[in-house]
């Protein structure tokens, strides 16, 4: 403690704090004082310490700054135009045909469109894998969240995609004031070989890299990879040594039984990052097993994937659709209580992305990623259980102040860090030239 002012100083409202045993409760009228980006206090006591910036939060909740913890934030660009179709004629007749276009000033331009989105919606940390990441990098740097990054890339780029990948990682390792995170990020083991999965689980160890990568996306990619290989995605990741590293598994929908005790015999650390509005669109049978990755101790984190399949980058919708859906798929309604979604949106998320002792809870010596959100709309009036409130009422335009690193990023919905109609118009002179299709390329073929 100094006798100088704190940086910034939030009064009047109730927080979401977890115990010691993680479970998530509420404390009323409560104070947070942030000094040098991180928390120094959260109490009860009525005093107000001086502050350079002072937030007069009455009525609103503070909660850890949501992380979407899979994302192509880029493709917002391509938000739209490929509906209704199913996943091989999404990849091979719109997206990969599209993608063949993209430009580092597209990237850029649909970044910081992605940027605004989330922070409007009270997303703090995003984990990004696409291409072009320099680029995104330094829109993160400009608009001020936090990111965990990952340059993608194909075997048919051959060995120069990889190596890509990991200057990428290491150049950027701790950027932005250590906001940027990093991450080798092949794209997943239909698109990657067993060769560059292998190189790539030793250039992980070698430099204390995680690895991001899509794996087991749906039912289909298992059951292709179990009859051409015998093998099932995640036990491609067991034999490349993937799994030896720290790895975030996209959507994982196809984790079939024979998949558990592979997961659970990892020497690395593993997460699933759950982004479930794609998988009802595309009509997939299954969803990612929250409860059996549960039970074997494996951190579940909300995602949205990227807008051109999601339609959005809403991570609030996602904590609501992954407790629906869990309700649904395991028919137990005591299943994936709102707690437990909260818990899945604050510390599963933050582990998810390799951040679990920076991030994920409101709590001294922590990064101070905040949102205050605003409950005093009729929909989510009266508040019996705050919990609920927060999951199923509550929208992420309830979100009023977003916070990174002690800088506020929104006030009062205003957003102070990205012009949006200034992207939107540059973004719109582009579409020609990036929608065009008459060229035959693609950047990649889907086949399971
Ligand atoms: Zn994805």
């Amino acid at each position: 403690m100094t006798d100088s002012p704190a940086d910034l100083v939030i009064t009047g409202c109730t927080v979401l704090v977890h115990d010691d045993q993680e479970h998530i409760g509420f404390e009323e009228n409560a104070t947070i004082v942030v000094r040098d980006g991180v928390i120094e206090s959260v109490t009860t006591s009525p005093e107000t310490p001086p502050a350079a910036e002072l937030i007069d939060a009455r009525g609103q909740v503070a909660l850890p700054g949501l992380v979407n913890c899979h994302t192509h934030a880029p493709m917002v660009a391509l938000r739209g135009v490929a509906e209704d179709l199913p996943t091989e004629e999404w990849f091979n007749d719109v997206v990969w045909p599209v993608e063949s276009n993209l430009t580092a000033k597209d990237v850029e331009l649909g970044a910081r469109l992605a940027c605004a989105e989330m922070i409007r919606a009270g997303v703090t940390c995003f984990a990004d894998h696409y291409f072009s990441m320099d680029t995104v990098a330094s829109v993160v740097e400009g608009c001020g969240m936090r990111a965990h990054l990952g340059e993608a890339y194909f075997s048919s780029q051959g060995p120069q995609g990889r190596e890509k990948s990991l200057e990428f990682a290491l150049r950027h390792r701790g950027a932005a004031g250590g906001r940027i995170t990093t991450a080798l990020a092949p794209h997943a083991p239909y698109t990657v070989d067993d060769t560059d999965l292998a190189a790539t689980a030793e250039l992980a160890r070698e430099h204390g890299l995680p690895v991001h990568l899509h794996a087991s996306e749906n039912r289909d990619q298992a059951e292709t990879s179990l009859e051409r290989h015998g093998v099932t995605p995640i036990e491609v990741l067991a034999r490349t040594g993937i799994l030896d590293a720290d790895v975030l598994i996209a959507h994982g929908t196809g984790i079939l039984d024979r998949d558990l005790p592979v997961l659970q015999n990892a020497t690395g650390r593993v997460a699933v990052a759950t982004a479930p509005r794609g998988y009802l669109k595309f009509a997939w049978p299954t969803t990612t097993p929250v409860r059996a990755l549960h039970d074997l101790g494996i951190p579940v984190g909300l995602a949205t994937d990227g807008a051109a399949s999601n339609n959005s980058l809403d991570v609030w919708e996602s904590m609501a659709l992954t407790a629906l859906v869990q309700k649904s798929t395991t028919g137990d309604p005591r299943w994936l209580t709102s707690r437990q979604a909260l818990h899945h949106a604050t510390l599963q998320s933050a582990r998810a992305v390799g951040l679990g002792d920076t991030l994920g809870t409101l709590a001294p010596g922590r990064r101070a990623d905040i949102v205050l959100v605003d409950l005093s709309g009729p929909h989510t009036q009266p508040v019996h259980d705050l919990a609920a409130t927060l999951v199923h009422s509550a929208r992420a335009s309830d979100v009023r102040t977003t916070i990174v690193d002690g800088r506020v990023l929104m006030r009062d919905r205003a957003l102070l860090t990205v012009d949006v109609a200034e992207v939107v118009r540059e973004l719109g002179e582009r579409m020609p030239a990036l929608l065009d299709r008459s060229h035959g390329r693609r950047i990649q073929d889907y086949d399971t």
